[in-house]
């Protein structure tokens, strides 16, 4: 699944194409992609044409574009395999497109941005912005203090300037639940999947099933440093690609992949005591751990 830095490398290149741009048309190709969408397709063409855009804005996984001149915003969750890619506005539709948004832009004239999803989880709507409730920026890549209705539940990730590690620490040491857990709890911290996780853990030597109260303030402090690092580092390599699906706009593929050290190396040296690295059954998916220098306590 694309986690939070493949997400923020898709913002980050939608960003120069998209900011002061006139949505000129919309083409649905496929209505699966909006099953976010309150109403139907042609709303959905209706709402957009002619909208400028003024941000292009992420908080977790969840990307979106406010509208100009309204309290409205296009919002996008890119699912298991959606992708947002930047094409020419004559380009021949891809293979899995289900909606394509022409965009007439100031500087770099008429582009066409292509949403394409194998699998159909990912999807578009349009969206309510509703105030922040702490009158902060909403996310990364607008000062604007609203955020859409869909990712009002959603907690801030920690790039975010306005997360509370106080607060998220806090949260944590009253909770029986394990650690790992409590990572990929999206209303707790967001942007943060299983890949992110086994790699933070590791990096902060905390076993994945460590109770959050188990954990002291200090060594929840090193935590979500290392999970800062690990989500910085991921994102200066372009985000991780397993199978191709999780490309930025130009369709490239990230390489971080190379750079992980428990994720996807079950049975391999741990590169920081030479134990072995182990894989469990973990909530329908997988933990990745060294059971040499990630005890359990
Ligand atoms: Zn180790």
């Amino acid at each position: 699944m694309p986690e939070l830095p493949e997400v923020e490398v898709v913002r980050a290149g939608l960003a120069p194409a998209v900011v002061g741009a006139t949505m000129t048309s919309v083409a649905v190709l496929d209505e699966r992609a909006l099953t976010r969408h309150a109403s139907d397709a042609a709303d959905f063409v209706a709402q957009l044409e002619g909208a400028d855009v003024v941000a292009a804005v992420r908080r977790g996984k969840f990307l979106w574009l406010p509208l100009a001149d309204r309290r409205q915003a296009l919002v996008a969750h890119l699912g298991m395999s959606g992708q947002m890619l930047l094409r020419t506005p004559d380009a021949p539709p891809e293979r899995h497109e289900r909606v394509r948004l022409h965009v007439e832009h100031p500087a770099h004239g008429r582009l066409a941005v292509v949403f394409s999803d194998q699998r159909t989880f990912g999807s578009l709507a349009v969206d309510e912005l509703l105030d922040t409730p702490d009158g902060r920026a909403a996310g990364l890549g607008s000062d604007l203090p609203m955020v859409p209705s869909q990712v009002a539940h959603i907690a801030r990730d920690v790039l975010d300037p306005a997360f509370d590690d106080a607060a998220f620490i806090a949260v944590v040491r009253r909770r029986s639940s394990a650690i790992k857990r409590i990572l990929l709890d999206q209303n707790l911290i967001s942007g943060i999947g299983n890949i992110y996780a086994d790699e933070s853990l590791w990096a902060a030597r905390i076993h994945p099933e460590t109770e959050g109260r188990a954990l002291s303030a200090q060594a929840l402090r090193r935590l979500l440093g290392e999970v800062r690092l690990v989500l910085e580092k991921a994102l200066a390599e372009g985000g991780t690609s397993f199978d191709a699906q999780y490309v930025n706009v130009n369709g490239q593929a990230g390489y971080f992949a190379h750079s992980l050290n428990a994720y996807g190396r079950t049975g391999e040296a741990c590169p920081r005591c030479g134990g072995r690295i182990r894989r469990e059954a973990f909530m329908n998916r997988s933990s990745h751990y060294c059971a040499r220098c990630q005890r359990r306590r």
